[in-house]
């Protein structure tokens, strides 16, 4: 009889590790990085149900860090198993861990605990090395074999690459949502819809609330308003895909606003450089875009800064000016020294555009901290904060529901990747709209299937 335990993202929005018990055999699907709070971050330390070494198989569902950033982790503890995953999502994790152990050695190096949550390293690049080996790929609309279960890829429209995984084991049908993208985006195809399933864990991240339905207009008048100011518009975003999506809506945006199109956009982020390429490298994985094929996702006015000398020239920036570095929780990276500058200046604007989980800097400074800590220093907050949710790659409740609604069964629901709030709100919501049973997942809870 197979069995599923809850080892990750239940209560929480990161960490995803869901873990499948079936023949003998034990398999993950997703082993993602506790980030945001020490207690949160304390949970990388706890030890697995299962040891690596005795783990057989990942199956990964999208290359963001909170789903696959633990990899490293349990292949330096001996995990020898294949981890399987889309082409698209195999060229993120490779960008995605590199950075990741780089940041670690970083932090390690400088002997600096950042205020705010740097994670204690766990894994170095010869971690990052070894698990990239363990990858196999798997296109889309394909089944492949996992020790006796046939596993299948359907398109999420999260970020690129991102897939829900279709699972039948044991006669069971079971569907794992990954974290479930939107419907109309110009850069992404739909979420593929659903068929039968006696089992799904669905992702919750903004199971109780929906997104305003003018995501480009909000940020133009954002960006008016930030440019009349005449300081600089700084924006963390990840590199994995935001960073994209920003660059294509000013695109439209220049089109509309000549203030707009008159501002220099700077994009301070080697990562979102390498990421760019994978848009290139997998045509088939992203909507085609037209008339733009010379100019970063159809934005004009851009100068790309890789090294970290031309990082350095965006500290005497005058006036009116885009900045876009990561990380997009402002958890590391180069944007830390961007906020650093801007946060005490009334003339900058720091658009958050995105989910800011609990503990993160982002977190603090869209809830309204007056003064935050960064890089030892107390800073008074003048910058004009805000947090436009328009822009996230998560389906928001209604989008959850328009996908959970092409199931041609009843099966039972399991609420995770969602803070409790979210995920109990959307529980009862399928409860009542779907009529499925549907509970909030509990961390180490195990459920027969
Ligand atoms: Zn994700």
């Amino acid at each position: 009889m197979a069995e599923l335990t809850f080892v990750g993202a239940a209560g929480t929005v990161t960490g995803s590790k869901h873990l499948l018990a079936f023949g003998g055999k034990h398999v993950y699907v997703d082993c993602g990085l506790f980030q945001g709070t020490r207690e949160t971050q304390a949970l990388n330390d706890v030890p697995l149900p299962v040891p690596p070494a005795q783990t057989d198989a990942v199956v990964i569902t999208h290359g963001h860090i909170d789903h696959v950033g633990y990899l490293p982790k349990i292949v330096h503890d001996g995990f020898r198993g294949p981890i399987y995953c889309t082409p698209a999502t195999s060229g993120l994790i490779e960008i995605v861990l590199e950075d990741a152990a780089h940041l670690q050695q970083h932090l390690t190096q400088r002997g600096f605990q950042h205020e705010q949550h740097a994670p204690p390293p766990f894994y170095g690049d010869a971690d990052v090395q070894a698990t990239l080996k363990l990858l196999q790929t798997v296109p889309l609309e394909t089944d492949f074999d996992v020790f006796g279960a046939t596993m299948h890829y359907h398109n999420a429209g999260h970020i690129l690459g991102s897939a829900f995984v279709d699972a039948h084991i044991d006669g069971k049908r079971v569907i794992f949502s990954g974290d479930l993208g939107r419907y109309g985006r110009p850069l992404l195809y739909d979420p593929e819809p659903l068929d039968t399933a006696d089992v799904i864990v669905c992702e919750t991240t903004y199971g109780d609330r929906n997104h305003p339905p003018d995501a480009l207009g909000d940020f133009e008048k954002i960006l008016l308003d930030g440019i009349a100011r005449g300081g600089t518009i700084v924006i963390p975003a990840f590199a994995v895909e935001r960073t994209q999506d920003i660059l294509y809506s000013i695109g439209v945006l220049q089109g509309r606003d000549p203030q707009i199109a008159s501002t220099p956009v700077h994009v301070d982020s080697p990562m979102a450089i390498k990421v760019d390429a994978l848009f290139a490298r997998y045509p088939d994985a992203h909507r085609p875009f037209i008339d733009m094929p010379e100019l970063p996702f159809g934005c004009r006015n851009v100068t790309v800064h890789v090294t970290t000398d031309e990082s350095k020239q965006l500290n005497n920036l005058q006036g009116p000016a885009i900045v876009i570095a990561s990380s997009g929780m402002a958890t590391g990276g180069r944007i830390l020294h961007h906020l650093h500058n801007h946060i005490p200046d009334p003339r900058s604007t720091i658009v958050f555009a995105g989910f800011q989980g609990p503990g993160t800097l982002g977190n603090i400074l869209v809830h309204g901290a007056k003064t935050v800590k960064l890089y030892g220093e107390l800073l008074d907050v003048r910058a004009t904060i805000v947090n436009p949710t328009g822009y996230s790659a998560h389906a928001d409740q209604t989008e959850l529901l328009r996908w959970l609604g092409t199931l041609k069964t009843k099966p039972q629901l399991y609420a995770v990747h969602g803070e409790p709030v979210s995920a109990t709100t959307f529980a009862g919501v399928v409860r009542e709209k779907l009529g499925l049973g549907a509970s909030v997942a509990a961390r180490g809870e195990t459920v027969t299937l």
